[in-house]
């Protein structure tokens, strides 16, 4: 049941390993929203298209090679059957080809309908499916993960986070990392003091001006360190 007057956030998911499903966002927060209707998975399973009695999905790299290959006719069924041509959800192929995902992506999702997340398995899929359904390859970084699925999960885990009414404060999903284009600053709870570790001054003087001006010196500090690359021009 959706409680709230947003519709309902809905996500696809054709794999060959549905089970994998919802997995760790059937707990804590994206499992709660789950729950309230604020989001709805389907998972799909790419075998039921499969072919013959064994319901092959895959098959041998033309042009030789190791490994095995996701059929583009099983591909294109599965997809036909998950989501129709007036389906205007983005469909995305998870895929180390693919451009990085990042938070500007992520965002720009969560406020739209919601996504057909297509998971590869073994070398990949065959390249004409990409093109005849018009799949997006996204990746989630330059690594080989052994599945797509590990990498939808994670997909829809940065989309879900962000639906409103998921995040107990709002607030708090403005000040991350990469929404301000900053690393953030660092966290400090009780113990004030730990092994002779004490927590800085500034931030149990009680003057929020220098709070806040001690956490963007410390969030441009710690992005120049790690992550020049994010610095906008003039902030080097
Ligand atoms: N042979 C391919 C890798 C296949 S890995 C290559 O060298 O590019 C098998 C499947 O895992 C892929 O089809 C894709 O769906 C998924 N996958 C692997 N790494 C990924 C990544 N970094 N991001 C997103 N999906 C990934």
């Amino acid at each position: 049941m959706n409680v709230s007057t947003a519709p309902t956030w809905n996500a696809t998911v054709l794999t060959l390993y549905p089970e994998m499903f919802p997995g760790p966002l059937g707990i804590s927060l994206s499992g709660d929203a789950l729950m309230r209707g604020t989001w709805a998975l389907e998972a799909r399973d790419i075998r039921e298209h499969g072919l013959g009695r064994h319901r092959a999905v895959d098959d041998t790299p033309a042009g030789g090679g190791a490994g095995m290959v996701l059929r583009c006719d099983v591909l294109g069924a599965a997809i036909d059957a998950a989501a129709p041509p007036d389906d205007s959800r983005p469909r995305l192929l998870m895929s180390p080809r693919g451009k990085p995902l990042a938070q500007n992506r992520v965002r720009a999702l969560s406020e739209g309908p919601g996504v057909v997340l297509v998971c590869g398995r073994f070398e990949g899929v065959d390249e004409r499916v990409i093109a005849g359904r018009g799949l997006e390859e996204v990746s989630i970084g330059d690594y080989i993960l052994s599945g797509g699925e590990i990498a939808a999960l994670v997909l829809l885990d940065a989309c879900i986070r962000l639906l409103p009414g998921v995040m107990g404060k709002v607030a708090s999903g403005e000040e991350e990392s990469f929404e301000t284009g900053h690393l953030e600053y660092p966290h400090y709870t009780r113990p004030r003091d730990w092994e002779g570790r004490a927590i800085p001054d500034v931030l149990t003087g009680g003057n929020h001006g220098a709070i806040a001006r001690w956490r963007r010196a410390e969030a441009l500090r710690l992005t120049r360190a790690r992550r020049p690359d994010l610095l906008r021009p003039g902030e080097d």
